[in-house]
């Protein structure tokens, strides 16, 4: 390991947080406003209304100053009561901690089970959905990009599987490392409430997180009794800006607005098609450096599911992909993701989400590419050049 810090700039390429754009870092670097400031309050107000239209949804909002769990809890204890069974679909190790948070809060959680490399299969989704014909079931739980593992949910499969047996739970979506990366909508596919972050396709700092709730939500809403309050709905109603019990964190709305914008100018649709596309270059590298099948290889099996925000590198038996990853930082100063959960030192995550473009995801294959060799870790060298090529196709 180098004694002198490397030179240059970080690579970042974690799956959240993020790369914050220099002109976001800038914005948040006003001066402090008063938030019930008219000023403040149309800027406030014009950033809800880019969120929404991000989130694709005219219905209601609720912002927390809270990291995505913040969000995740707010969901659970605005919509339920102690005792009331959900269904969380398995997709790894952030449906598992939704689920772990959900019990903490006094729910019953039931899982649909599904081998994380390829995700659930929705025939299973549609027979446990079936099966409770007394509708036990108050809510279906789905991550509709699983960080941990870069496969993806189609969530309009589960809007189809409640419709399909006229299944009246409510929907809800975790979509904190997938919106502005993958297409989301969630009026159109019937989502309930939506779970949002800021530190990933956003590209802001940690520390905000919100809630798109549906009209059926709110009603089903009045009814919980779970305890609440700084992340209580009706609370946060009764207040000016309709959210935030407490001060309105004011540098982080600076940061969205500029947010907003950056997504609006290149637009939605060039976002999601950037990501698309260094996200395929980046399986080109993977799939490339398996040769054989001796390699490294992809973490997701379901090539229909394989995530545009993240990619998970498993590593043969017998390797240390936490090694690959301090190789890359310490050597190249470049930051991956760490296996979570179960896959820990089995995967290293390259994250393509967020303020990224060509030549920094190519640097970071190099990289990552020199990292594998230096460890010993089985590759065909050349993925790089297969990443080049797929992004000249
Ligand atoms: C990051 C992440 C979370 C947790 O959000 P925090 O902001 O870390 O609290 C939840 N779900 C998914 C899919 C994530 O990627």
């Amino acid at each position: 390991m180098n004694a002198i810090a490397p030179r240059g700039r970080m690579f970042f390429a974690n799956p959240g947080p993020t790369n914050i754009p220099d002109s976001i870092q800038h914005a948040i670097a006003r001066p402090s406003i008063d938030f019930n400031d008219a000023a403040f309050f149309a800027m406030y107000e014009k950033c809800v209304a880019g969120l929404k239209r991000l989130l694709k949804t005219e219905q209601h909002l609720f912002l927390y100053t809270a990291s995505g769990h913040g969000a995740w809890e707010a969901s659970m204890a605005n919509l339920f009561s102690a005792g009331d069974t959900l269904l969380v679909i398995e997709t790894g190790h952030f449906s598992e901690s939704w689920g772990k948070m959900g019990r903490a809060l006094g729910l019953n959680i039931e899982t649909v089970a599904a081998d994380w490399t390829r995700g659930v299969d929705f025939a299973a989704l549609r027979a446990a959905l079936a099966a409770d014909t007394g509708h036990r079931i108050k809510g279906v739980c789905a991550v509709q990009n699983e960080t941990a593992t870069g496969v993806m949910l189609p969530l309009p499969e589960v809007r189809a599987a409640l419709d399909a047996t006229n299944h009246p739970a409510l929907f809800l979506s975790d979509t904190i490392s997938s919106l502005g990366c993958l297409p989301f909508e969630m009026d159109a596919w019937g989502i309930d409430c939506v779970v949002g972050g800021s530190q990933k396709g956003l590209m802001l700092p940690t520390g905000m997180s919100f809630t798109g709730v549906s009209n059926k939500a709110l009603e089903a809403h009045k009814s919980s009794t779970i305890p609440k309050h700084y992340f209580d709905w009706t609370e946060m109603g009764g207040r000016r800006h309709k959210s935030f019990v407490g001060t309105v964190p004011t540098s982080l709305f600076y940061g969205l607005e500029e947010s907003l914008r950056l997504i609006e100018e290149e637009t939605l649709e060039g976002v999601l098609a950037r990501h698309t596309r260094l996200a395929k270059a980046v399986r080109a590298a993977v799939r490339h450096w398996a040769g054989n099948g001796d390699g490294v290889t992809l973490f997701c099996q379901n090539a229909e599911r394989a995530s545009d925000s993240v990619t998970a590198i498993l590593v043969p038996e017998g390797h240390d992909a936490d090694r690959v990853r301090a190789t890359a930082r310490n050597s190249f100063n470049v930051s991956l993701g760490a296996g979570l959960n179960k896959l820990a030192g089995r995967v290293f995550r390259i994250g393509h989400l967020g303020d990224l473009n060509e030549p920094m995801i190519l640097g970071t294959l190099a990289s990552v590419e020199m990292a594998l060799k230096l460890n010993g870790v089985p590759h065909r060298p050349g993925g790089v050049a297969a990443a080049m090529e797929s992004l000249t196709a």
